[in-house]
């Protein structure tokens, strides 16, 4: 065991193999803060993103490949809010969402999931380079919101029986936001190819019983470490073990060497073409809301 304490921007997954069952659970708090805080999004769209992300953490922790790259995407076509991306890779987390103001606005504090997005789709996709793995689901983005999506996921594109909750809060301290998901490996050893999912089996639904009485505000609590969420949940079983906890902040892969090295690759007149009035290239990066101020002379010719 390491000496993370397990309170906040972490993540910390369990197994209980008498029943045949993996969980986990995630809470973010200051990271939350810095990924909010640079976009500058109403609160509803800040509650949004504050779930997508606690949501990306739950499942980009179930990543084995270390550089593993786990995305969620909402979108629809005529939503207030017509896209929302976040990603994990590594423990860095972050994400962004494309709204419209003004129609965001006539939907007042609590729209419903449906009045944000319309007729919209999750697609989650788990990218593992390492064994060249990558798979995608979709599912349509409905019901109570998006922790009830997730679970449709994993039920109907992974038939992996799921539990999802989530739950988010702002106090005088910032946000918080907390996650568990417990999922039902009949087969024992995750990667083994599933011969059969039996949806019924009566071990499953005791584990859904227990994870699903979390309580939003114990997600929430930052003085209840995740082990002794765990803990307070499954304590009547005979064994509950634990997994490395994994630390979780804000993270973006945007850096202006990155940026001048792609806008290298363009011919030279087209480079000029980009050059605003300021007599420099703006390149923004939509994740972490900021603008990279790119001087022609920094990029390197194009070969
Ligand atoms: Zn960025």
């Amino acid at each position: 065991m390491t000496d993370l304490p397990l309170f906040i921007d972490v993540s910390l997954g369990v197994t209980i193999n008498a029943r045949h069952a993996r969980g986990r659970a995630a809470r973010l708090g200051p990271t939350l803060d810095r990924i909010l805080a640079n976009h500058g999004y109403p609160p509803v769209l800040e509650t949004l993103l504050a779930e997508a992300l606690v949501l990306t953490a739950l499942l980009g922790s179930l990543l084995k490949d270390p550089g593993g790259q786990l995305t969620i995407q909402a979108q629809t076509e005529r939503g207030a809010v017509d896209l929302m991306v976040c990603d994990y890779k590594g423990g860095e987390l972050r994400g962004y969402i494309r709204h419209d103001p003004e129609r965001l606005a006539e939907l007042g504090p609590h729209p419903t999931l449906f009045a944000l997005f319309g007729k919209g789709y999750l697609a989650i996709t788990f990218d593992q380079p390492a064994t060249d793995e990558r798979y995608q689901g979709i599912v349509p983005l409905e019901g109570e919101g998006l922790a009830q999506a997730a679970q449709s996921y994993f039920s109907q594109s992974e038939q992996i029986p799921s539990i999802v909750r989530l739950a988010v809060r702002k106090d005088d301290d910032g946000w918080v936001a907390g996650g568990l998901m417990f999922q039902h490996l009949p087969e024992g050893e995750e990667g083994r190819e599933r011969l059969h999912t039996r949806l019924d089996h009566p071990e499953w639904p005791h584990v859904a019983v227990l994870a699903g009485s979390v309580k939003p505000e114990e997600l929430t609590d930052r003085t209840l470490g995740l082990d002794e969420l765990m803990w307070r949940l499954f304590h009547e079983e005979e064994e509950v073990r634990t997994l490395p906890p994994v630390a979780l902040s804000k993270g973006c892969r945007c850096s202006p060497d990155y940026i001048a090295s792609v806008i290298a690759r363009f011919p030279p007149e087209e480079q000029a073409g980009m050059v605003g009035d300021d007599g420099v290239i703006r390149v923004d990066c939509a994740f972490c809301a900021t603008s990279f101020p790119i001087a022609l002379e920094k990029v390197a010719p194009a070969p």
